[in-house]
């Protein structure tokens, strides 16, 4: 499966000069609602990460996601899986597990985002999960920005990635395009201005 194919087919690999929510700059951003606007090919994508997370044997009891970017990718995902679902949530900053989700003592929990880039979120939902007896057993995502090394994937490592090294983390591509802190941004050299995703429409 072309995973790149299907972000291009969907416009969700969008061209341009972004200002990302880390306060970087890129020539590229990653819109998952795109792809995830077809179910169909939401349930492809979640079959396609199920089938990997299956063949490494790792049990899991219960996906949970962080919303709001995770929530389409960790229903397809548990859907797939055939497990629980829940997520978290962020209130007045900080992620919370709220709507009467219960976490029972060494639940497995298996978090997932549509896409990790230091997976910062990812691990602050993980540690309330934690904190309520859960166990976090893996980390999943659609679309892996590099900074982490997923299985069956080269890439090393960043220093800036959040995951712990101790469990598995699986997505379906690698997506490593630069980033530039605004100082160094060459697409501010040339004059242009960085906008926030999202916030012309996109
Ligand atoms: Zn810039």
């Amino acid at each position: 499966m072309d995973i790149k194919k299907i972000y291009m087919d969907a416009d969700a690999l969008l061209e341009g000069h972004f200002k990302l929510s880390s306060g970087n700059h890129s020539q590229f951003y990653l819109q998952s609602a795109k792809v995830l606007e077809d179910p169909k090919t939401a349930t492809l994508l979640a079959n396609a990460l199920a089938l990997q997370i299956r063949a490494s044997g790792l049990e899991i009891d219960t996906v949970c996601a962080p919303a709001l970017g995770g929530l389409i990718a960790g229903f397809a995902l548990a859907q797939a899986l055939d497990c629980r679902y829940i997520f978290a949530e962020r209130i007045e900053g900080k992620m919370a597990i709220r709507r009467g989700f219960e976490i029972s003592k060494d639940e497995k929990v298996l978090m997932c985002e549509d896409i990790i880039t230091t997976g910062g979120s990812a691990m602050e939902a993980a540690s309330v999960i934690e904190s309520l007896g859960g166990k976090i057993v893996g980390v999943a995502a659609l679309a892996n920005r590099g900074f982490c090394k997923r299985e069956n994937s080269g890439i090393a490592t960043k220093p800036n990635c959040k995951l712990p090294q101790d469990i598995p983390f699986f997505a379906l591509a690698d997506f490593t395009f630069e980033m530039y802190s605004p100082e160094d941004c060459p697409l501010c050299k040339e004059g242009s201005q960085a906008i926030k995703p999202g916030s012309r429409g996109n």
